[in-house]
């Protein structure tokens, strides 16, 4: 069985300080409770803000067994795009994974389907894991269409992509209803029909289908038991790291179940 992807996006929160306070914690955690090497069964990433990844890959080193990702980049890999970070430059500072069409990106910032393709196409260029995030607003779930829009996300970004290169995406639906301080945890029942629909599309096709939004200590055994889940990705419960070491823990048991 592949690994469950377990990691956190820290969004725009911490200072440098508070960041390697974080990394020093779970580097020091890995090395005391599993010999330097990710938890059984378990792929650890995480993703702090662009001012923190070298830092973070500092504390972490370089052959970490926790992946670090960054939580956006251009689809050029240089230029006249003042304000943006290619993905050439976040695999200088370190990253492995390039987060991609995250919601609030999508809400604030114009991200479309057409620049999350770019995007995804930019990180397999440059060796880079695209995490692909996808998920509905209310106002679709509502109207019973959750699962044709997440799918049509999803084909939006992909599309054109090999086999072999699909086989290097990860999916995280993350449905805006259920993320974030207004979100609310999605039950089991509501996340099995989008599931099933991402599992028939993607399953074995993709490295793997994560579920996010409101993940916390006493959901994410029972999220991580739905079909086709994969791993967590996580905000809140996770920004402390007995939090994240807690979701470790539960998905090492999970994995060993
Ligand atoms: C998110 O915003 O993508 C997210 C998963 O956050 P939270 O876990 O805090 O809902």
């Amino acid at each position: 069985m592949s690994p469950l992807w377990i990691g956190t996006s820290w969004k725009m929160t911490k200072t440098l300080a508070e960041g390697r306070v974080w990394a020093e914690g779970l580097r020091d955690h890995l090395a005391s409770e599993h010999g330097g090497q990710a938890p059984s069964g378990v792929q650890p990433f995480v993703i702090p803000s662009f001012t923190a990844t070298t830092a973070v890959r500092g504390v972490l080193g370089e052959d970490s067994p926790v992946l670090l990702g960054v939580q956006n980049a251009h689809w050029e890999d240089e230029g006249a795009w003042t304000g943006e970070v290619s993905v050439p430059q976040a695999r200088d500072a370190g990253a492995q994974v390039v987060e991609i069409g995250h919601s609030e990106r999508r809400e604030h910032f114009g991200e479309t389907v057409k620049t999350t393709r770019l995007k995804v196409a930019a990180a397999l260029r440059h060796g880079l894991t695209p995490l692909l995030c996808i998920g509905e607003s209310a106002e679709v779930k509502d109207a019973g269409g959750s699962s044709a829009f997440i799918l049509e996300q999803a084909a939006g970004a992909l599309e054109g992509l090999s086999a072999e290169e699909l086989a290097r995406v990860v999916i995280a639906y993350e449905p805006i209803w259920a993320i974030g301080e207004k979100g609310r945890p999605a039950t089991v029942e509501e996340l099995v029909e989008p599931f099933a629909a991402l599992g028939e599309q993607y399953s074995g096709r993709v490295m793997g289908l994560l579920y996010g939004g409101s993940v916390n200590l006493d959901n994410a055994a029972e999220l991580l038991g739905i079909e086709h889940v994969a791993g967590l990705f996580v905000g809140r419960t996770a920004w402390k790291l007995e939090g994240y070491l807690e979701l470790l823990r539960i998905a090492e048991a999970h994995a060993a179940s």
